[in-house]
């Protein structure tokens, strides 16, 4: 309950930044992130420049560690972001890997992205225009709540204690409404 709470307030605090999110970050830097998480970015970066990039090219590349930069590849591997295929060294008899974007997948888990986020958009957009002008925030941003739960805690802060204030979401309604229009335009 607390734990969601901070998701909400943290959410509400974002939603002063709602811009941050309008230009997301590359196609690629959204997919691999989401799927892999941040430190695989930087070797998909690597093998999106080309065709059978060596793992060992890709570490040296990236600065990692053979090992590490081989979880991370395989970690693109099992999110089917990346293929590879393996090949006998004959000078040094140990097989190495070399990789390639799985660009058809990069795209299509990014559809899905966008379409979630849409989604996202539109259930806020639900909430916010149902409760317009109903929210109650912290003046030190912990906390958002509607008016049954501002209610309940007798329009206190629950983090901090402050008096809560009655928000004005006109302009939350006008950047998420903005934002759908956008999106939906785009896809
Ligand atoms: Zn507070």
């Amino acid at each position: 309950m607390r734990r969601a709470r901070r998701a909400y307030a943290k959410d509400y605090k974002n939603a002063g930044h709602l811009k941050a999110v309008e230009k997301p970050a590359s196609t690629l830097a959204e997919v691999v992130k989401a799927a892999a998480g941040e430190e695989a970015l930087k070797l998909a970066s690597v093998i999106a420049k080309g065709r059978d990039v060596s793992e060992f090219r890709i570490a040296k590349t990236t600065k990692l560690d053979i090992q590490k930069a081989r979880n991370l590849l395989y970690k693109l591997h099992s999110s089917n972001l990346a293929d590879y295929r393996r090949v006998k060294d004959a000078r040094k008899g140990v097989y190495i890997s070399y990789w390639t974007l799985n660009n058809a997948a990069v795209k299509e888990r990014y559809y899905k992205l966008q379409k979630e986020r849409l989604q996202r958009f539109k259930e806020r957009l639900e909430v916010e225009t149902s409760n317009a002008n109903c929210f109650f925030i912290c003046p030190a941003a912990c906390t958002r709540s509607d008016f049954a739960r501002a209610e309940q805690q007798k329009f206190r802060c629950e983090e901090c204690g402050q008096l809560l204030e009655q928000e004005n979401n006109a302009r939350t309604i006008d950047v998420l409404r903005e934002k759908i229009r956008e999106m939906e335009a785009a896809a």
